[in-house]
């Protein structure tokens, strides 16, 4: 395997009953183990049922989001060290539709990564420009500003979700040119905070509509290092398809 072996995760939002999630996972933990690695991120309460199913197998799980504090009077807040206990070893950072929902800013963004990796929870950071944003030219910089406030406290581990925003849910994958000039960009962003060698062996993943159709031609590009699926993640057919088109 490359230094940067595949990385494919799975976003449920707010999807599954316990037994759909149980369910899911004995589907999807079937031998031969895939060539690239897996996460899955339930929500809360499937998290101890789903931490269970994958014990022992070649999926991890993590959390859909944490509280920067480890404790404290926040209600419907998740802290690290609770992701911990229920079995998480990953957590997603940013996802846009907690940015959109939720108000969440690139500074609090920025204090989310820093509490996963304090609690070692591995990080998924996700950034990705709007449709306007696209169109009104301001990609980059709408990358290299998020990219600059999520590894403010400069992270060891973590993970990159590039997830253009016109591209989730909307069954518009991007194109594998548009998604590897974002990659691209943003690798060698990185390499400017972190440095070429790291920055070279540093996952970036594409989030947006990806499917088993779109997966092999998206994944035959050099700088996308895996995907973070939404919709194609609910169904343990079309996820597997998605695991196994590398190798
Ligand atoms: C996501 O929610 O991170 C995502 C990429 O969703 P979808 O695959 O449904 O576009």
């Amino acid at each position: 395997m490359s230094e940067r072996t595949p990385l494919v995760a799975g976003n449920w939002k707010m999807h599954l009953s316990r037994r759909e999630a149980e369910d899911f996972c004995d589907r999807l933990i079937v031998p031969p183990p895939p060539e690239a690695e897996v996460v899955i991120f339930p929500s809360f309460p499937l998290l101890p049922a789903v931490a269970q199913r994958l014990e022992n197998s070649w999926a991890e799980c993590g959390g859909q989001d944490l509280h920067p504090e480890t404790q404290g009077a926040h209600t419907g807040d998740v802290s690290g060290p609770q992701l911990v206990d229920a079995g998480c070893s990953w957590v997603l950072c940013g996802h846009s539709e907690r940015r959109q929902d939720h108000g969440e800013d690139d500074d609090l963004v920025s204090r989310k990564v820093a509490a996963a990796a304090t609690h070692g929870l591995v990080p998924m950071i996700c950034l990705g420009e709007t449709s306007e944003e696209r169109k009104g030219g301001r990609t980059f910089e709408v990358l290299e500003r998020q990219l600059n406030a999520a590894l403010r406290q400069r992270p060891r581990l973590f993970a990159l979700a590039y997830e253009p925003i016109w591209a989730i849910g909307t069954g518009e994958t991007a194109t594998p040119e548009i998604a590897q000039e974002a990659h691209a960009y943003l690798r060698e962003s990185l390499a400017d905070l972190i440095g070429a060698e790291a920055a070279a062996v540093k996952r970036i993943l594409y989030g947006g509509s990806v499917n088993p159709e779109t997966a092999a031609a998206l994944a035959a590009r050099e700088d996308i290092d895996g995907f973070l699926v939404g919709g194609a993640s609910l169904d343990p057919e079309q996820f597997s398809s998605i695991i196994r088109c590398w190798g």
